[in-house]
C-alpha cells in the first residue's frame, strides 16, 4: 500500500520556519501583514477567509478583511487596493475568488501592486511563472510542490500528467513542474481516453472537482498521486478525485483528502506574505542607504 502524504504534518512544520522568519522581520520592526479583498456573500468563502485570518493569527501575521456588499461598485473596490497598495502594514493583498458576476476580475486583479500579488494572480505574475521566474507561485500549487519536496520524491524528467486545467491549479502546476524539467501533460473534461494519458503518470496531480473521477486502473503501479479535489458528498462527507481506497493499493505515495493539499493551501498563502514583507523591507533599506549617499555593499 502507498505511503500517505500527511500534509497536516508537513503545514505544520513549514509553519514553524515561518514562525522563525516572522520573529525575524519583527526583531527589524516589521510585521508581515496580509489584507484580504471580499466582495459579496458567498458562504464558502467566508470559511475560506476566516481560515487565512486563523493561520495569520497563528503564525504571528498582521491580516485584516475588507468586506464590501455584492452591491458595492467597482470603482470604490478598486480605490480600497489603491489604498492597500500604498499602506506600509499592508505586504499581501488578495481578492477573494470568486467575484458577484458583473466585476471584472481581471481588472481587480491586475490592480494589486505586483509587489503584494501574493496570490500571484496577476498577469505579470503568471507570465513569470511561464518562463520559469516565478516571484509569487500561487498558493496552491505551490503546496503541492512542498508536499514532493518534503517526501523527497524526484521531478526532473518524471512523467507529470494533470487532471485538471484551470487557472488557479492545474495550468500553474503543469507550469511549476515543467520548470522542473519534467515531462507534462495537462488533461482537462474534453479529454478523450483520460485513462491513457493517466497511465503514463510517475507523477499523477488531480483537480477537476470529480468524485472517483480517478480509478486504480488509470493509475501505475508505483505512481505517485496527489488529490487536489474537495467535493462534499450528498451526505456530508469530503472526498477528493481519487478513488483512494482501490488507488492506494497501486500508489506509492497519495495524498488523502482531507489532510493532504488542503492544510498546504493557506500555509503557502503565508510563505508568501513573509516573502513579500522580506523583499520590501531588503528594498526600503536599500533605498534608504542610497538616499543617504552611502555605498550599497551586500
Ligand atoms: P475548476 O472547476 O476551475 O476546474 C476544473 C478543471 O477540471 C477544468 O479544467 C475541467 O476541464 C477539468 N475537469 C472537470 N471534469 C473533468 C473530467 N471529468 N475529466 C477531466 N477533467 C475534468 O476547478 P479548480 O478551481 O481548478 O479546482 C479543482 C478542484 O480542486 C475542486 O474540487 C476544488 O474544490 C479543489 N481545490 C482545492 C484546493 C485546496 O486547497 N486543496 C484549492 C483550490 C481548488
Amino acid at each position: 500500500a502507498a505511503k500517505i502524504i500527511d500534509g497536516v504534518a508537513v503545514a505544520a512544520k513549514v509553519r514553524a520556519g515561518y514562525r522563525a522568519r516572522v520573529e525575524g522581520l519583527k526583531a527589524r520592526g516589521v510585521v508581515p501583514g496580509l489584507a484580504v479583498v471580499m466582495v459579496g456573500e458567498n458562504p464558502a468563502s467566508q470559511v475560506y477567509v476566516g481560515n487565512k485570518v486563523k493561520a495569520c493569527r497563528e503564525v504571528g501575521l498582521h491580516s485584516e478583511v475588507h468586506s464590501f456588499p455584492a452591491d458595492t461598485p467597482q470603482e470604490e473596490v478598486l480605490q480600497a487596493i489603491q489604498a492597500l497598495n500604498a499602506d506600509p502594514a499592508i505586504h499581501g493583498i488578495i481578492v477573494q475568488l470568486p467575484l458577484p458576476p458583473h466585476y471584472n476580475m481581471r481588472r481587480l486583479l491586475e490592480a494589486i501592486d505586483l509587489s503584494k500579488d501574493v496570490d500571484g494572480f496577476h498577469l505579470y505574475n503568471v507570465g513569470g511563472l511561464v518562463i520559469g521566474e516565478t516571484v509569487f507561485p500561487p498558493c496552491t500549487p505551490y503546496g503541492v510542490q512542498v508536499l514532493l519536496e518534503h517526501a523527497g520524491i524526484p521531478i526532473e524528467g518524471q512523467n507529470v500528467v494533470v487532471v485538471g486545467a484551470s487557472n488557479i491549479v492545474g495550468k500553474p502546476m503543469a507550469l511549476m513542474l515543467l520548470a522542473k524539467e519534467a515531462t507534462v501533460a495537462i488533461c482537462h473534461v474534453k479529454t478523450r481516453e483520460l485513462a491513457q494519458f493517466t497511465i503514463l503518470a510517475d507523477i499523477l496531480v488531480v483537480a477537476a472537482g470529480r468524485p472517483k473521477l480517478i480509478t486504480a486502473p488509470m493509475v501505475k503501479r508505483g505512481a505517485v498521486v496527489i488529490d487536489v479535489g474537495i467535493n462534499r458528498l450528498p451526505d456530508g462527507r469530503l472526498v477528493g478525485d481519487v478513488d483512494f481506497d482501490a488507488v492506494k493499493e497501486k500508489a506509492s505515495w497519495i495524498t488523502p483528502v482531507p489532510g493532504g493539499v488542503g492544510p498546504m493551501t493557506v500555509t503557502m498563502l503565508l510563505g508568501n506574505t513573509i516573502a513579500a514583507a522580506e523583499r520590501q523591507l531588503e528594498r526600503t533599506l536599500l533605498q534608504g542607504s542610497v538616499a543617504a549617499g552611502r555605498t550599497v555593499i551586500d
